[in-house]
């Protein structure tokens, strides 16, 4: 820290993101990115005319992309937000819904930037304890009174909950804003976007990272009642409006073209998840019943980070968290089944040398 950082942030401890070590190849399980190409219609969009426009600023309004998302979610394009990746909606959200007076409630174990947004804008939050099965208990966040913020399906844990649930969480704040993250809905989980049309304290946040293949393009998109996306644009508009570079607003737009390319990967990501589950489970790991693109296992022999460092020295690489109630776990993002097959080879030699 130099003498120049505010104090506000002197004890501020920043999100850790997942390793990306550049010192060999690994097959790498660990920050739920797809292991498929965008589709070729993407590639062809970002490689076309839009690559000689880039002396010029992207349509600050996103307006080609917005219609898109519109047509595609069957909502307004006055009901549609979009940002550069969804952790910037996020941290808009934290920005826009929460301060000293209004807090935030969110899961103890869930995504790790919620809690780093809350330091960061000094709100007053509070972690809610998951069950023992890592479950979430919707009457936990009744009357919160604060923001709630809950990824659906959870991170690591994979766990959802369903639209009633959902919906039960939003009648009872009915003052107070529901953020649903639905980074990994695509891949099995029930979407509440309907419920916006509903509940005008709604935001479903969701991300081309993940289902979309789309990591490096940095786009997050957010459906909500059309008063909460104007604060959004409020925030948007004092802090960067250009936001969304041209070449990833192209390929957003291309994506949305080409949503049998992407059903297919997301099928095939699920039905290797389970595939891959069934597997571990054969050798004596536990698993949560994850609906995401990553599992969360536990093994009966290997302690989660002695597992973690032996795969990644046999160059495969999976996320390990350090908190207490997790530390027995590993989190494995779901790739191609070559690659899985190749973590329970991995797998297998380090169970026979326990
Ligand atoms: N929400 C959750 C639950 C996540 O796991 C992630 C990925 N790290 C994000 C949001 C952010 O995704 P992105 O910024 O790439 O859209």
């Amino acid at each position: 820290m130099s003498k120049f950082l505010s104090r506000r942030f002197s004890s501020l401890v920043p999100y850790t993101p997942g390793e990306q070590p550049r010192d060999m190849e690994y097959v790498k399980l660990n920050t739920n990115e797809s292991p498929f190409a965008p589709s070729p219609k993407v590639i062809a969009a970002v490689n076309g005319e839009e690559v000689k426009k880039l002396n010029l600023y992207p349509d600050p309004t996103g307006k080609a992309l917005i219609q898109k998302l519109a047509e595609t979610y069957g909502v307004g394009e006055e009901n549609v937000f979009i940002s550069n990746g969804s952790d910037d909606i996020l941290n808009f959200s934290f920005m826009a819904f929460c301060d000293k007076d209004k807090g935030a409630f969110f899961p103890e174990i869930s995504y790790g930037f919620y809690e780093v947004y809350a330091e960061l804008y000094g709100i007053n939050y509070k972690k809610i304890p998951l069950n023992s099965d890592f479950s979430i208990t919707p009457a936990h966040y009744f009357n919160a009174g604060s923001t709630v913020v809950i990824a659906n399906p959870n991170a690591p844990t994979g766990l959802a909950l369903s639209v009633a649930q959902v919906e039960e969480i939003l009648k009872a704040n009915a003052n107070d804003v529901v953020i649903i993250d639905e980074a990994y809905v695509d891949f099995g989980a029930e979407s509440c976007v309907a419920l916006t049309k509903k509940y005008n304290n709604l935001i479903v946040v969701m991300t081309y990272s993940k289902s979309r293949s789309l990591a490096g393009g940095r786009l997050g998109f957010a459906i909500a009642h059309k008063d909460l996306i104007r604060d959004l644009n409020t925030i948007k508009y004092s802090t960067n409006p250009y936001n969304i570079n041209r070449l990833t607003m192209a390929a957003g737009i291309a994506s949305l073209e080409d949503a049998d390319y992407y059903k297919n990967c997301n099928k095939n990501t699920a039905e290797v998840r389970e595939y891959t589950k069934a597997e571990l489970q054969k050798r004596g790991f536990t698993l949560t019943d994850s609906k995401a693109n990553f599992l969360f296992a536990k093994s009966d022999k290997i302690g989660g980070e002695e597992y973690y460092m032996a795969l990644k020295s046999r160059g495969v690489l999976v996320r390990h968290f350090k908190n207490e109630k997790i530390k027995d776990y590993v989190r494995i993002t779901i790739g191609t089944k070559q690659q899985m097959d190749v973590l329970l080879l991995k797998t297998d030699e380090i169970l026979s040398e326990v």
